[in-house]
């Protein structure tokens, strides 16, 4: 295996050279794959081009239970799945039971909502006429995936994207791309020749080929802002249709009414899952002045014990991050604000004794404030930076004080300050009291520039469709209105 697959086969392309995979916890080289090149973008659209038509039109039924069956394969090889998402991504076994557990489900949702609605109709706006909406596939799709969560948000794409009838051509992260190809072979290696592609590579040898292929009508992508105006700089001259999932640098509200002993861990979660590398993680928190100092204190308490090891290790908490360049900019962002007055509580230090893996101690900050890196920019790392507030309007107004818009939380059991909050704040995503949820009814994505698509729910899926008005003249009879005007 650790092929790419084009048009129903494992091949190594035209690939020369091959990039090493690393398990971020042992720095270990763990696999090998091919790293693309544009023939191999060029081959792998071809194919998916000319599997469009045939696809597009199995009906609904049978394409259920094409994505329930390669749900079910999925599940059944779970163990496996997450042994390997594990040591080519780094976070804890349990998280990545939680990533698989929404990636078959999410092939289940989207092949029942997908043979459900193709459109609909709507009063005729003439007498004789049927007017009609359809939704259509746009044709191949070039879904472009990163590296934090490389199976949930590839199946927050293929699943309503072959669902609504599309083809696709898979260009996974290079730093994870062996779930990808393992899942493929596993689930899809069956499907019609061309259906489902996978090109291994870099962004720009391969992710961009397909980004400026004139035979893709839509990309949908989720990585960083940088990639993403990248990405819409080249496709949006041609037009492309762009599903754009961006990075984030999501508040927390911390209100006085809260208990502590429901706040600290629900903080710790929210910002450390995965070591803090979550889109939606939290990344600024702001805590009612008037219980700042406590909360703090419980806090760094709480978040000094936390464990970090080997995602494999039940007792593991925090995996490492993902490679050292991200670790060091986590480290630099931390350094700034030092340098700049804030404190450090505990964490921001390599762990002692620990030589191998991209481990970061998780940090707790204060003294912090918006002029600092860790709260301007997407930090990516295990880091909790606290503010204080006074009055709620302040609160809102430091959480919308960003460029991002994806998600914000917050902690209080007063429903007035709730209506405030979701009201006030400018986030594709809010939750009350309960932070990092999804739901595979309901949309998830970004305001601002975190990027306007979504996924997940119907949304989700309407995303890979676009609509035609049928306006249908059943009688077929001459019009008055038509010429010549003002003569019989
Ligand atoms: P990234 O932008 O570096 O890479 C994402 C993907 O794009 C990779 O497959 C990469 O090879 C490819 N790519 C790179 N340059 C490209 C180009 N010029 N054209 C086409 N493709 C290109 O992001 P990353 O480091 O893999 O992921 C982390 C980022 O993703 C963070 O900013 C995080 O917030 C964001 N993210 C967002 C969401 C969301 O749903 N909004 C979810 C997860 C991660």
């Amino acid at each position: 295996m650790d092929q790419m697959f084009i048009n129903g086969k494992f091949t190594g392309g035209n690939a020369v050279e091959r990039i090493e995979i690393l398990n971020p916890a042992t720095e270990a080289v763990i696999a090998e794959v091919p790293r693309g090149t544009a023939a191999d973008v060029e081959a792998a659209v071809a194919a998916a081009r000319a599997a469009f038509p045939g696809w597009r039109a199995v009906p609904g039924a049978e394409k259920a239970a094409m994505l329930h069956e390669a749900a079910a394969r999925i599940r059944a090889h779970e163990d496996e799945l997450i042994r390997l998402l594990t040591e080519e991504e780094g976070k804890p076994y349990v998280e990545n039971e939680e990533e698989l557990l929404w990636t078959h489900n999410t092939l289940d949702y989207y092949a029942e909502l997908g043979r459900h609605d193709r459109g609909r109709v709507i009063p005729p706006g003439d007498p004789d006429q049927f007017n009609f909406i359809v939704k259509e596939p746009y044709g191949v799709v070039g879904c472009i995936v990163p590296w934090n969560y490389p199976l949930l948000l590839l199946a927050w794409k293929l699943a309503p994207a072959l669902a609504t009838g599309n083809t696709v051509v898979i260009k996974p992260s290079e730093y994870t791309p062996l779930t990808t190809l393992r899942l493929v072979e596993i689930a899809f290696h069956d499907f019609p020749p061309g259906v489902v592609n996978v090109v291994t590579g870099y962004g720009i040898e391969t992710g961009e080929v397909l980004v400026r292929h004139p035979d893709v009508p839509m990309i949908a992508f989720t990585g960083s802002l940088a990639t993403g105006q990248r990405i819409a700089s080249q496709a949006g001259p041609m037009m492309k249709k762009l599903h754009l999932e961006l990075g984030g640098k999501d508040p927390m509200v911390i209100a006085p009414d809260m208990e502590m002993d429901v706040a600290v861990p629900a903080l710790a979660y929210s910002a450390l899952l995965n070591s803090g590398q979550v889109c939606t993680s939290t990344e600024r928190v702001y805590v009612h002045e008037s219980i700042l100092p406590q909360f703090a204190e419980e806090l760094t308490d709480f978040v000094s014990k936390l464990k970090l090891g080997s995602g494999l290790d039940p007792d593991t908490d925090l995996g490492p991050l993902l490679r050292n360049p991200f670790r060091e900019k986590v480290e630099a962002h931390l350094r700034e604000a030092v340098d700049s007055g804030a404190q450090v509580l505990t964490g921001g230090k390599r762990p002692a004794g620990m030589e191998k893996g991209y481990f970061l101690e998780p940090a707790v900050l204060t003294g912090v404030d918006h002029s600092m890196l860790v709260m301007r920019e997407e930090t990516f790392g295990p880091v909790i930076p606290l503010m204080g507030y006074g009055k709620f309007d302040e609160a809102i107004e430091l959480a919308n004080d960003t460029p991002y818009g994806l998600g914000a939380c917050l902690m209080t059991h007063d429903h007035r300050l709730v209506k405030r909050f979701f009201e006030g704040v400018q986030a594709g995503t809010i939750w009350i009291n309960d932070p990092l949820t999804d739901n595979y009814a309901g949309p998830f994505g970004g305001m601002k520039m975190s990027g306007g698509g979504r996924e997940l729910g119907q949304e989700g899926m309407d995303e890979f469709t676009q609509v035609k008005h049928v306006h249908w003249d059943m009688i077929g009879a001459r019009k008055e209105y038509w010429y010549p005007y003002g003569r019989d």
